[in-house]
């Protein structure tokens, strides 16, 4: 499994861009830079996109690709919960902003709109995918992706701390978790549903007790004016749990 990482920020800039990740080059997970960062043909590859809550940080690219798409006549596989769909269809794709590429055109939408179950495996282009909610805001699903070859990684999304349920669902060899700011924002943090790096270092703890290893651990969503602070202190939970913890940044490329 190639697994790119296109965005790896909460803030977008030109050399930082919104959270989303690249599977093999067919399966997104997060639109926050999925058309500013593919070119054209890259996009077209695409077969599914997996998207794992509604702030706009990460359905930003939704109608962008779509309208891409549409532009060639081909459709595009997206998969999320009810609530994302309800907020794509009432708020984006509304025929005000942008076209309704869930519904147009009529014979042969644009976008094909699946709905997915927490906790309810399905298969999807080849992976194995398994919705598990997190701890930010309405329903947020963090996805476990499992290759045909066993190869298993996992995605938080946005989440807060208190993710025990979350790890008893899960074994994957890569995690790929948020940790948006510095320790100095602690309350800050479990106010919005993010983290920090010592509520990190207590949730890998968490993992490590309920499953007895921790995986090679990547972080994302940091907020870029933050950054050196918050990869000085991940370096010491690195350290602290003897693991692999490193930042993601745009362009990264991990093989599993
Ligand atoms: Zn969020
Ligand atoms: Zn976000």
């Amino acid at each position: 499994m190639n697994i790119q990482i296109l965005g790896a920020h909460n803030c977008e800039s030109q050399n930082s861009k919104l959270v989303s990740l690249l599977i093999d080059d067919t399966l997104a997970i997060d639109a926050g830079g999925l058309t500013s960062s593919l070119s054209f043909s890259a996009q077209q590859k695409l077969k599914a996109i997996l998207l794992t809550h509604q702030h706009y940080d990460h359905i930003r690219d939704v109608p962008t690709i779509a309208m891409n798409f549409a532009s060639c006549g081909s459709t595009i596989n997206i998969y999320s919960t009810q609530s994302v769909y309800d907020a794509l269809s009432t708020h984006l794709l509304n025929g005000k902003l942008y076209p309704n590429f869930l519904e147009w055109p009529q014979q042969n939408p644009t976008i094909k709109f699946t709905k997915i179950e927490p906790y309810k495996l399905e298969q999807i282009e080849g992976y194995s995918i398994l919705a598990v909610p997190v701890n930010h805001v309405d329903l947020t699903v963090g996805y476990q992706v499992t290759s045909a070859d066993g190869k298993r990684l996992y995605y938080t999304s946005d989440t807060g701390p208190g993710l025990a349920d979350c790890w008893q669902k899960i074994s994957p060899q890569l995690l790929i978790i948020e940790t948006t700011l510095p320790n100095k924002y602690e309350e800050y943090a479990l106010q919005s549903g993010h983290l920090t790096p010592n509520l990190l270092k207590q949730e890998l703890t968490s993992f490590q007790a309920l499953k007895g290893y921790l995986p090679q651990v990547i972080t994302v969503h940091m907020s870029p004016s933050l950054e050196k602070e918050i990869e000085a202190e991940i370096a010491a939970v690195a350290k602290e749990l003897n693991n692999s913890i490193t930042l993601a940044y745009e362009g990264m490329q991990l093989h599993l």
